[in-house]
């Protein structure tokens, strides 16, 4: 299959990528020239395990090129793929779809009669019937679009892509479907399930998903909080409901609240989805409340844990990303804990093993680290925000010996308490009893 994939980032990158590996010929489009001049350099413009050498093995096979000339990448191919952002639209929180309705104008003009023009980014329910609109109005004589939501996750997402749990296609027309069950033909061979559906319904399927994962974590959050009343430990409880296969443990780590590029987006646009439609959907909203709630309340935890005045206090910060092994910064909890450190008076120094140069772009008055002993070192208090591995193992000795104040507010429930207090450490974990931790 000749695809070209418009839009080089987390998503299209990846799936372009991994794509070519199926022994597809892919074109990747972007209009950042910066970007593309960095692929044909073999530079990549993310951080994510396995991709470079991925990118770079199928450029030498010829399989995989990269081009700011979207004419050129998509005259020729069968199917075109979107997969440009989709940004909360300030204001109201709507998918912004500028950059989905640039690219179909563009492409318009240029592609063959019967080309699938197929959507992968996250786009509301509809977006499908608009981008058929502007086809058919820009005379396209063929017109075939269809949605093929994508659920890798950043930090495992070439896995995710070649083994995912599920594929779903929405395309009414059956060259739509042909073609794409051809383009995901060798993952049908190690049985990935395919739903094909309805254009609407693969567009909605989505935002479901993203919103149901995100009422898991607010829910478990909540159930952290009562864990410090009631002196009971939420890792357990996570634990204990989790086994049920009905429940399933994933998505069930009481934390600072959820970010990322994904669901605090997405929760807002499957609002307005709802709203357009005159149809409430509770859950979603209180989940979107207790997030937000949440993630601001993070550094009167960690001034709580500190007696209540930072004015003046060094904080450490370990993690910044939004999650480990990704530099992905939208969103990150990490941005409204420091920001809410900073207001309240502490300095603050942090480290994040990959996201640093990201973090530059968003964070004002934080001094970076190199190392988590570098941020340690003489700080009143050390927080752990993101779980990068790296930071599962740190000698607490050490830790304890360089900290200025023993205070260690872990985010993450990465360490046991016990083992935290025996290393010198007064610990303040999520949801583990009444004390931080059960002693
Ligand atoms: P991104 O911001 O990393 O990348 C988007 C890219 O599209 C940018 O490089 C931008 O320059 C390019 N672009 C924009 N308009 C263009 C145009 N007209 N022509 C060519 N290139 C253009 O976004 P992302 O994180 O890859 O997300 C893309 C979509 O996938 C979004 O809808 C998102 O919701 C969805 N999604 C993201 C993830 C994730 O983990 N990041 C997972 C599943 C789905």
């Amino acid at each position: 299959m000749r695809i070209a994939m418009i839009g080089t980032g987390y998503v299209g990158l990846v799936s372009g990528a991994c794509f070519a590996d199926f022994g597809h010929q892919v074109a990747c489009v972007d209009k950042d020239a910066g970007k593309i001049d960095g692929l044909n350099a073999g530079v990549m413009p993310i951080w994510e395990p396995g991709l470079e050498s991925l990118v770079k093995s199928n450029v030498e096979r010829g399989r995989l090129t990269f081009t700011t000339d979207l004419p050129a990448a998509v005259r020729d191919a069968e199917a075109v793929f979107i997969a440009v952002g989709t940004p909360a639209r300030r204001g109201d929180g709507h998918a912004d779809l500028t950059y989905v309705f640039d690219a179909v104008r563009e492409l318009a003009g240029v592609i063959a009669p019967g080309t699938v023009v197929v959507t992968k980014s996250t786009v509301p329910v509809g977006t499908g019937d608009e981008i058929e609109k502007i086809l058919r109005d820009e005379g396209v004589a063929e017109v075939s679009v269809a949605s093929n939501p994508e659920f890798l996750r950043e930090g495992a997402a070439i896995a995710d892509f070649k083994h995912p749990d599920r594929i779903v296609v929405g395309a009414a027309d059956d060259r739509a479907q042909y073609i794409l069950r051809e383009i995901y033909r060798p993952l049908f061979l190690n049985r990935a399930p395919i739903l094909i559906t309805g254009r609407r319904t693969a567009e909605l399927t989505k935002y479901a998903a993203n919103a149901f994962l995100a009422v898991k974590i607010s829910f478990i959050n909540e159930i952290a909080d009562l864990c410090e009343a009631v002196d009971a430990d939420v890792q357990d409880v996570a634990r204990g409901i989790g086994l049920d296969n009905r429940i399933g443990a994933k998505f069930l780590h009481a934390g600072p609240g959820y970010g990322g590029s994904c669901f605090p987006k997405d929760t807002l646009a499957l609002l307005q989805t709802a709203d357009q439609a005159g149809v409430e959907q509770r859950i979603v909203r209180t989940t979107v409340q207790v997030n937000d709630d949440r993630k601001a309340a993070m550094a009167d935890r960690v001034a709580q844990a500190m007696g209540g005045d930072l004015s003046g206090k060094r904080i450490g910060v370990l993690g910044l990303a939004f999650k480990p092994n990704t530099d992905d910064m939208r969103e990150a909890p990490s941005i409204s804990l420091i920001n809410g450190l900073i207001e309240r008076g502490a300095d603050v120094c942090a480290f994040d093993p990959v996201a640093r140069h990201q973090a530059e772009q968003v964070l004002d008055g934080v001094e970076f680290g190199a190392s988590a002993e570098e941020v340690a070192k003489d700080a009143d208090a050390l927080v752990i925000v993101t779980e990068w591995d790296e930071f599962r193992a740190l000698d607490l000795d050490r830790i304890a010996a360089s900290l200025r104040g023993k205070v260690l507010v872990d985010l993450r429930n990465v360490y046991d308490p016990a083992e935290a207090r025996e290393a010198g450490l007064a610990y303040h974990g999520i949801g583990r009893g009444r004390t931080g931790g059960p002693a």
